[in-house]
């Protein structure tokens, strides 16, 4: 049986990004730039106002100077009249400065004076050239590169790509992923189970995790443990980039899914992995001129496939969509209480992350095992026990997986 290092470097070999191809930008958020990204002018695009209040001649500026007044500009005018020596233009932020002025004293320090309001007393020392003003291509000037290649689009990214002019992108596709939920057993969640019948937690939790992790989610419901109806299902799902099944892939008489996928051209890559929980978990590709098809079976347990998808699944999609294979965010803890469930196998536990004294510490929760989902819905992480004959001690570090 593999580990899971060795199962992760196997996904990394086959998990290759996809290719790349243009997008509207306003469209683009949560997936990972294709190419550089230029800017098509200078920002701020003219020297702009900094405050509310007068243009001058930074010269000019003793106190208690008054300065006649040219017009006025707002923000999205264009001023008309050069300032010179002993005027003033009343701007506005953003505005443009006229030329021939270099500061903009701020509106508190003035007062308009005389009856026909055309001129300002200036309260103020003395004006550096500059000041309260953004000079033209502060920030960008055109041509520069504002965003580089392998960039993951934020909401401030896609407000960068505004202000450049950049509409049309070049980004990865976000990867498409199939959910096929297995077993005889399982009904919706609206049904209350007969006997012998479970609800699908699987199918809502799979669901939600791949639109977490920024992919699309295809939910292709429950297929029942049968060659036929897996076999559609199969194909179907086949479709997407990548295909997540739960359930089947243990030692069961009705566990299916690998022959089902071998007969689809599904070609393992491997099948069981050192760990716990989740050891059937099962791993294939199909060829496709799209991409390769990468396919996950996850064991039916509802704990197992969480902790399978996030320690297998999304360091794959993370891949595929262009990010950096992995993803999964790990820090290292002291055990807060001494820990007594060992294994031969390595055990992502789940447990609850939290300081004490600003020290970060692991609390195993009391959880019943691969079915007992709701005990993993109070954990904010899976403690990695590394399999031993003896507890582990209060106190002692460990790796956690934040979930
Ligand atoms: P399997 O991997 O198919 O052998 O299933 C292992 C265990 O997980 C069995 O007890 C199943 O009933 C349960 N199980 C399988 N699929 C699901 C699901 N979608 N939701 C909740 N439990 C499931
Ligand atoms: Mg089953």
């Amino acid at each position: 049986m593999i580990s899971v290092e060795e199962a992760l470097e196997r996904i990394n070999q086959h998990a290759t990004t996809r290719a790349p191809r243009m997008i509207r930008s306003v469209d683009s958020l949560g997936l990972v730039l294709a190419a550089d990204i230029k800017s098509d002018i200078d920002s701020p695009p003219h020297d702009k106002a900094l405050m509310d209040g007068y243009a001058v001649v930074a010269s000019d500026i003793v106190p208690g100077v008054e300065l006649t007044i040219l017009e006025e500009v707002t923000a999205g005018d264009v001023p008309t009249k050069p300032v010179t020596a002993g005027t003033a233009t009343r701007i506005m932020t953003g505005a443009p400065i006229p030329d021939g002025a270099d500061a903009v004293v701020m509106v508190e320090r003035t007062e308009v004076v005389g009856n026909n309001g055309t001129t300002v007393r200036i309260d103020f020392d003395a004006a550096q050239p500059g000041l309260n003003i953004m000079p033209r291509g502060e920030s960008v000037r055109e041509g520069d590169v504002v965003l580089r290649s392998g960039r993951l689009i934020r909401p401030i990214e896609m407000g960068v790509l505004a202000e450049c002019g950049a509409t049309e992108i070049a980004a990865y596709k976000r990867p498409s992923v199939a959910i096929l939920s297995t077993g005889n057993e399982l009904v919706p969640p609206e049904k209350r189970p007969n006997a012998g019948q479970i609800r699908n937690s699987n199918g809502p939790m799979l669901k939600a995790l791949v639109q977490r992790a920024g992919s699309d989610a295809v939910n292709l419901g429950v297929g029942r443990d049968e060659r036929a109806d897996l076999d559609r299902l199969v194909q179907r799902g086949l479709e997407e980039d990548v295909l997540v099944l739960s359930g089947g892939v243990s030692a069961g008489v009705l566990d299916l899914v690998p022959e089902v996928l071998a007969s689809n051209g599904v070609e393992q890559v491997f099948h069981k992995v050192h760990l716990k929980p989740g050891k059937p978990v099962w791993f294939g590709i199909k060829q496709d001129p799209r991409g390769d098809r990468l396919v996950f079976g996850l064991p039916g347990n509802p704990v197992s496939s969480l902790v399978c998808f996030e320690l297998f699944v999304r360091p794959a999609l993370a891949s595929l969509a262009g990010q950096a294979f992995g993803n999964v965010e790990r820090r290292t803890a002291c055990l807060a209480t001494t820990h007594s469930r060992y294994s031969d196998r390595p055990t992502y536990f789940p447990a609850r992350l939290f300081e004490r004294d600003g020290q970060p510490q692991v609390e195993p929760l009391a959880w019943k095992g691969s079915a007992d989902l709701r005990t993993l819905a109070d954990a904010n992480c899976l403690a990695l026990f590394p399999p031993s004959e003896n507890e582990f001690a209060a106190g002692v570090v460990i790796e956690v997986f934040l979930i």
